[in-house]
C-alpha cells in the first residue's frame, strides 16, 4: 500500500484529498492518505472567505486574472479542473449555488460552512482518508524511498508528499510561513513575499473624516507621473486609509510599487468634468443662498461632498453666490482627481492572499510534482501564483489541488 502525506488541510489540501481517493478507488489502487492540519480543525480559513459567505469561485477565472508564475503556469490545472468542473463537483457533493451577474459564485446557503461541511462529508465517505487536525507538520526529509514527515509526536513515512499548507494571509485563520520553510528545505525557492488583496493605508486626515462612507470611484494608483494600476468599482474609507473591492484591486501594485505612491480617486466617474463645472454653476445660480456645504449634496456622499469643499480649503458656510468660477473648477476637479497619498498596505493579518511564494517554474504545470524531488507536489496559495479580488483564489486552490491529487497521473 502506498502512503501518501498532504500537509494542510485547507481548501487545495482537501480538493487534493477528495481527488486521490476518488482516483485510488476508480483505479484500484490501495492508498493510505492523510492530511495533517495544525489547527484544531480543518478549512478554517473558508469559514472567513467572502465575509462568512464564501466566495467560491468566479464564472470569469481564466489564467489573466492570475498574478506571480506566468499564466502558463496557471493553464493547465485550469484547464484541468476549471470553473464548470468544480461547480459540477460541489454540486453533486449537494452545494447549491448561485453566481451574481459580475461572475462571483457563492453557495445559495450564502453561509461558508456549507461550503466546507459538503467537502468534510466528501472526505467522511472515503474510507482511506484520515484527517489529523492538531498535528502540525515540523519537517520533510528525503528518505530512501519516499520522505519522513516529522510532527511533533510523530515520524511518518510517505511515498508521495503533497505540500497544501497555503500563504502568510490571514493570520488568525491559519496563515503561515511553513509551507515555504518546508518546500525550501527540500531544495526549492521562493520569491519575495507582500499581502495582497488588502486594505491601503494612506494619509488618514480625509479617510478618517469619512470613515465608514462607500463610493464608487474610478481608481488610479500611481509613482509620480507612471501609473502602476487603474481600476473601478466600491471604495471604503476607514480610520487608516482605504478598503473594499477596488482597492484590493489594486493592492498588489501597492504592495510591490515602491515609496511615494499616490491614490486618485475620481468619484463622478461617468461625468466629465466640464459637465460637472456646469452642473456646480447651475446650483450657485439656482440656489445662490445654499452654502458650500451643500453644494455637493445630491451628487456625492453629504460627509464625502462637505470633506471636498475642506480639501480645496473652502469654508463650508461660505454662500455659493460667493464661489467665483476659479473656486468651482477646483472643486469640480477635486470630484474628479481626490489625491491620498499612499502610505503603504495592511499586513498579512489584514490580507486575503500571498503575492509571491515559491517559485512555480520548479514545479511542472501539468502535474504540479516538483522539478527537485519527485513525488513532491505543491499545490495553492504556497505557490507563487495570486489571483484577482472574486473568487480566483479559491479557484486556485481547488484547480491545483485536483491536480495536484492525481499523484503525476
Ligand atoms: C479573510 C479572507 C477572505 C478570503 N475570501 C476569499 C474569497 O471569498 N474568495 C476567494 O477566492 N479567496 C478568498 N480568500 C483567499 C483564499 O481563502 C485562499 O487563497 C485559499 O484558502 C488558499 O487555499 P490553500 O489551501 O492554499 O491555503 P489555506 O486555505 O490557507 O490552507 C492551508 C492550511 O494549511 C495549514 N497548515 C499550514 N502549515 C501547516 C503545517 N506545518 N502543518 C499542518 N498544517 C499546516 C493551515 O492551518 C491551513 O489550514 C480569502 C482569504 C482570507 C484570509
Amino acid at each position: 500500500m502506498k502512503r501518501v502525506a498532504i500537509v494542510g488541510g485547507g481548501a487545495a489540501g482537501l480538493c487534493c484529498a477528495c481527488k486521490t481517493a476518488f482516483l485510488a478507488k476508480e483505479q484500484g489502487t490501495r492508498l493510505q492518505i492523510t492530511v495533517f492540519e495544525q489547527q484544531p480543525r480543518v478549512g478554517k480559513k473558508l469559514l472567513v472567505t467572502g465575509n462568512g459567505r464564501c466566495n467560491l469561485t468566479n464564472l470569469h477565472a481564466a489564467p489573466e486574472h492570475y498574478h506571480g508564475g506566468t499564466a502558463d503556469f496557471v493553464r493547465p490545472a485550469l484547464a484541468a479542473f476549471g470553473v464548470e468542473e468544480t461547480l459540477a463537483w460541489f454540486r453533486e457533493h449537494g452545494l447549491l449555488t448561485v453566481a451574481e451577474p459580475s461572475g462571483r459564485v457563492y453557495p445559495l446557503s450564502d453561509s461558508a460552512n456549507s461550503v466546507l461541511d459538503v467537502l468534510r462529508f466528501a472526505i467522511a465517505e472515503k474510507e482511506n482518508i484520515r484527517l489529523r487536525p492538531a498535528e502540525p507538520v515540523l519537517e520533510i526529509r528525503r528518505a530512501e524511498t519516499g520522505f519522513q514527515v516529522d510532527t511533533e509526536f510523530e515520524r511518518v513515512a510517505a511515498d508521495f508528499v503533497i505540500v497544501a499548507c497555503g500563504g502568510m494571509a490571514g493570520a488568525k485563520v491559519g496563515g503561515v510561513k511553513d509551507g515555504y520553510a518546508l518546500l525550501q528545505s527540500l531544495g526549492h525557492s521562493r520569491t519575495a513575499l507582500h499581502p495582497a488583496l488588502v486594505q491601503l493605508t494612506t494619509e488618514t486626515e480625509y479617510p478618517k473624516a469619512l470613515k465608514g462612507v462607500r463610493a464608487d470611484a474610478h481608481l488610479t494608483l500611481a509613482a509620480k507621473r507612471t501609473v502602476l494600476a487603474r481600476t473601478e468599482g466600491e471604495v471604503q474609507f476607514t480610520e487608516k486609509g482605504v478598503s473594499g473591492p477596488a482597492v484590493f484591486d489594486l493592492s498588489r501594485a501597492a504592495a510591490t510599487g515602491g515609496e511615494g505612491l499616490t491614490l486618485t480617486l475620481d468619484f463622478l466617474r461617468d461625468y466629465p468634468i466640464r459637465d460637472v463645472f456646469d452642473r456646480l454653476c447651475a446650483r450657485r445660480e439656482a440656489a445662490p443662498r445654499l452654502t458650500a456645504a451643500d453644494l455637493l449634496t445630491g451628487m456625492l456622499h453629504n460627509r464625502l461632498g462637505r470633506t471636498i469643499i475642506r480639501y480645496v480649503n473652502q469654508k463650508a458656510d461660505t454662500p455659493l453666490s460667493d464661489l467665483s468660477d476659479a473656486a468651482l473648477k477646483e472643486i469640480a476637479r477635486a470630484c474628479k482627481g481626490f489625491q491620498l497619498p499612499v502610505r503603504g498596505t495592511e499586513g498579512f493579518d489584514s490580507a486575503q492572499v500571498t503575492a509571491g511564494g515559491i517559485r512555480c517554474a520548479e514545479f511542472d504545470a501539468r502535474t504540479m510534482e516538483s522539478r527537485i524531488a519527485p513525488g513532491l507536489f505543491a499545490c495553492g496559495e504556497v505557490l507563487d501564483v495570486d489571483g484577482d479580488c472574486g473568487g480566483f483564489n479559491l479557484q486556485w486552490a481547488w484547480s491545483s489541488g485536483h491536480l495536484a491529487g492525481r499523484l503525476g497521473k
